[in-house]
């Protein structure tokens, strides 16, 4: 219960990651808001959260929009009076393919959601924290946050940029009781991977060569390093990627 009585915020909460993360937030005690463009699978997820035992709101909500990413934050404080951890982690991928091949309206969809609404995201999260005087921040960036990949370029460089306003924000607020990380996931089974298997022909059997630890990791195993990262065990990090990837970029 390392986030007891703390209140939680996860957007792209309705599969994968974040969903992932919304229960492991609410398994740590915390009461749970979190968004997602999809009302069933958010209303399911919601359902969950609650006969596990905790407290949780699902909201509606595109983070590619201002408005509503303001009314997530305006709800979540109406409903639960602060904000103390946010988990920005809706993103999406565009094709698979070398970056001449790849259209710009492809490149700026992925960095309306992945940056410009990170971005949205923590302006309107950082305004509460400082008017409380703490809380907790993590991005979800990748390891295509810190490396290259090929036919990847437009997610790479989203993925990048996280790092960036994760880093440059992590400065501007360290003295403010507010500490900004990010999560960088090697390849991780969601939708997501899925949809990136299919569209290059691949099977999961790749990954026992591409990760030493020889699998894809888990949804949960992203969400732990979250929780982690959120919660007081984490008092003196702050800037920082922590990459979870089955040692994948270690070599
Ligand atoms: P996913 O597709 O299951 O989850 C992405 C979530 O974001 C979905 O719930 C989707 O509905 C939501 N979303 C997309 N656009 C949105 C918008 N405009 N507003 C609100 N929500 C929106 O896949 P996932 O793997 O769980 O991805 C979560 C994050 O993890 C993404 O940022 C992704 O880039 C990152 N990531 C994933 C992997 C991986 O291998 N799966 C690896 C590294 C990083």
């Amino acid at each position: 219960m390392i986030l007891k009585n703390k209140v939680a915020l996860v957007t792209g909460g309705t599969s994968g990651i974040g969903k992932a993360t919304a229960l492991a937030f609410g398994a740590a005690g915390a009461k749970v808001v979190f968004s997602g463009r999809r009302e069933a699978e958010g209303e399911a997820t919601a359902t969950l959260i609650r006969d596990a035992g905790a407290e949780c709101l699902f909201v509606r909500s595109d983070v590619s929009i201002e408005a509503d990413v303001q009314a997530l934050v305006e709800k979540t404080i109406a409903t639960y009076g602060r904000l103390d951890c946010a988990f920005n982690n809706a993103g999406i991928e565009p094709p698979t393919k070398p970056l001449h091949e790849q259209s710009i309206e492809d490149f700026d969809k992925v960095m309306s959601i992945n940056v410009r609404g990170l971005f949205l995201c923590m302006k309107y999260e950082i305004q509460q924290m400082l008017s409380q005087g703490s809380g907790a921040i993590v991005n979800t960036s990748s390891v295509g946050g810190l490396f290259g990949f090929p036919s990847f370029a437009p997610y790479v460089a989203s993925k990048h940029a996280v790092m960036g306003l994760t880093r440059s924000a992590a400065l501007d607020y360290a003295k403010q009781g507010i500490r900004i990380n990010a999560v960088n996931p090697g390849p991780i089974e969601t939708e997501m991977n899925d949809r990136i298997l299919e569209k290059m022909g691949a099977t999961v059997d790749i990954f026992d060569s591409i990760v030493p630890m020889g699998r894809m990791g888990q949804a949960e195993e992203i969400a732990q390093a979250v929780v982690f990262l959120c919660s007081d065990a984490a008092s003196y990090i702050t800037g920082q990627p922590l990459v979870v990837d089955g040692g994948a970029t270690v070599s």
